[in-house]
Parts: C-alpha cells; sequence; structure tokens
C-alpha cells in the first residue's frame, strides 16, 4: 500500500510556496508521493489567467527533478469543471490499494464547507490542512493539521509584479523564463 498525497490547484503560475507545501506534508506524513492535480477549469475562481496548456507545461518545469512528485492531468481529461468528489472517487477507483490524503492550504480549511458535497467527500478521503506556524488554527475536527513556516508568495503576487513590469519573486528560473518567453501576465 502507497501513500499518496493529492494536490489540487489552479497553479496559475505555479510557485515555490506549492513545491515547500507539498514537500512539508510528504516529510511529516511519510508519504511515498505527492500528486499535483491541476484545475482545468477552476469552481472556485472566475476562470485562470493562462490557458490551462501553458500552466501545465508551467507545472511541469516547477516539479523537474523531484522523484516524489508528479502530476496527474485527470481533470484535463473530463470535459468541463470537475469537483474534487469525482475525481477522488475517479483515482480511488483506479488505485484501490492506495491511501490517499486531501492536501489543501491552510487558508482553504475555512472554505471548506462551500465545496461541493463535502461531507461525502470527507468521509472518502483524509484532508490534510498545511496551516502557517504561529497562526490559529481554523477550527475542522477532519483536517489534519501540518504546520509550515510562512513563504510569502502567491499567485496572485507574481501576476500583479508582472504586469506592472517588476521580476516576480518565488518562482525558479525556469518558471520565470517560461513566462516570459510567452508573454503571459503581462496584461
Ligand atoms: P492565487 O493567489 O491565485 O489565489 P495561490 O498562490 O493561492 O493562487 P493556488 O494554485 O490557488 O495558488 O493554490 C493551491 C493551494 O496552495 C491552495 O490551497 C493555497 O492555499 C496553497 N498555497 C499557495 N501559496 C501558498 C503559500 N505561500 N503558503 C502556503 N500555502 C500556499
Amino acid at each position: 500500500m502507497k501513500k499518496i498525497g493529492l494536490f489540487g490547484g489552479t497553479f496559475d503560475p505555479p510557485h515555490i510556496g506549492h513545491i515547500q507545501l507539498v514537500k512539508t506534508v510528504l516529510e511529516s506524513l511519510e508519504l511515498d508521493e505527492v500528486w499535483l492535480i491541476p484545475t482545468y477549469t477552476p469552481p472556485h475562481k472566475e476562470g485562470a489567467r493562462a490557458d490551462s496548456q501553458h500552466r501545465l507545461n508551467m507545472l511541469r518545469l516547477l516539479i523537474d527533478g523531484e522523484d516524489q512528485l508528479s502530476i496527474s492531468t485527470i481533470e484535463y481529461k473530463r470535459e468541463g469543471k470537475s469537483y474534487t468528489l469525482d475525481t477522488v472517487k475517479e483515482l480511488k477507483k483506479l488505485y484501490p490499494k492506495n491511501q490517499f490524503y486531501f492536501i489543501i492550504g491552510g487558508d482553504m480549511i475555512d472554505y471548506l464547507p462551500k465545496w461541493h458535497r463535502i461531507d461525502e467527500l470527507k468521509q472518502l478521503i483524509q484532508f490534510v490542512g498545511v496551516q502557517r506556524k504561529g497562526y490559529n488554527n481554523p477550527n475542522d475536527q477532519d483536517v489534519l493539521i501540518v504546520e509550515m513556516p510562512p513563504i510569502e508568495v502567491s499567485s496572485t503576487d507574481i501576476r500583479e509584479n508582472i504586469k506592472l513590469g517588476r521580476v516576480p519573486v518565488g518562482l525558479p528560473d525556469s518558471v520565470r523564463e517560461y513566462i516570459k518567453e510567452n508573454h503571459l501576465y503581462e496584461d
């Protein structure tokens, strides 16, 4: 039996906060692997700024050389938007021997009640919330908390800096170059 973490995100763009977060969970829960799952059409956001293929290419660059990290394009293969419940059900069916964990950033814990059929989802998979050290933990008994030192980077800040013509921080060189070559987030 393998212990696998699942980590969904828009990754618009992916950044070092994402890598740090999954590595922290890998180590503290002694997982075998983490599968990153980019959303095709994000259900909680207006829509991604960079198209799905660009976001996937950047994610590949971000995890390059990381043996325990891989990407699942399961949500790209479905038409339209994906609910986490459907993704988790499908993965559990495909890999019945694996033990799955669903990793979320600490700021998402408060939003869990809004997720599609969250009670059913919580029965299917253990949630792991990565909480910034020193901050109060939101109170959700079903979420296993892993602590991580804060990393001041977000996709929103990166996009804003690029728009303002600044060099964005929090990206590996490969991703920064990809964004530049493809003129992403410039307007
Ligand atoms: P945006 O700024 O566009 O909302 P984001 O940087 O939060 O994007 P997402 O792809 O939406 O990136 O995030 C996926 C997950 O990563 C979320 O659960 C989010 O909480 C978490 N996350 C993102 N950045 C960090 C960070 N610096 N520290 C801890 N968790 C983070």
